[in-house]
């Protein structure tokens, strides 16, 4: 089994790789900010909660997101592979996830962090806020607060794992496929 985390800041592309990824290797995909704005849309409890937070362009708090990352795990026992995308965002989240896998007697085998600059990322959520119906992409203060927020919680995940040897870092600016293909090589080293 390969559990992999596709990393990276708001607007890195995870979202991009990640459908591109599932389909190539048939990981079951796991993004919390789908799942969010899932609980957003069906207006549960719990979205109500997260969408405060999310709009302000601040992360939702850890014991939301582990609880709701527990039971897709708990829902997925043919998973033949995990990709986490958005999720761990923390280095409690990073330790709960372990601790979630290592019950499952597996583990994240790759952190793949996706590097982009951050007047590249401001442009591409921006433009993605054209059409993505998003209310955290359409205005440049919340795309700024959730860079901050990346740059203050999110970076610690990279430097959790990177105590394990799991992260390697792949330049997310060129063209899609450019991307995609340095993500594969990756993955196929470990398979
Ligand atoms: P992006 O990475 O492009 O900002 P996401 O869809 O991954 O988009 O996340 C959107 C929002 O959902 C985040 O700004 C945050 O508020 C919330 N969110 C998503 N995943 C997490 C997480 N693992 N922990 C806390 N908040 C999260």
């Amino acid at each position: 089994m390969i559990n992999i985390i596709l990393f990276g800041p708001p607007g890195s592309g995870k979202g991009t790789q990640s459908e591109k990824l599932i389909e190539k290797y048939k990981f079951k995909h796991i993004s919390t900010g789908d799942l969010l704005r899932s609980e957003i849309a069906a207006k549960t409890s719990l979205g109500i909660e997260a969408k405060n937070f999310m709009d302000k362009g601040q992360l939702v708090p850890d014991e939301v997101v582990i609880g709701m990352i527990s039971h897709v795990l708990e829902a997925n026992p043919q998973a033949k592979g995990f990709l986490f995308d958005g999720f761990p965002r923390t280095k409690a989240q990073s330790e709960a996830l372990d601790k979630l896998l290592h019950e499952k007697h597996t583990e994240i085998s790759l952190v793949l962090a996706l590097t982009v600059s951050e007047d590249e990322l401001v442009k591409r959520l921006l433009n993605r806020g054209l059409t993505s119906g998003r209310s955290d992409d359409v205005n440049e203060e919340i795309i700024r607060a959730r860079i901050i927020e990346y740059e203050n919680k999110t970076m610690a995940v990279a430097d959790y794992y990177k105590q394990f040897n799991k992260v390697i870092a792949i330049k997310g600016e060129g063209s899609v496929n450019d991307i995609f293909n340095l993500l594969c090589k990756e993955i196929d080293n470990k398979l």
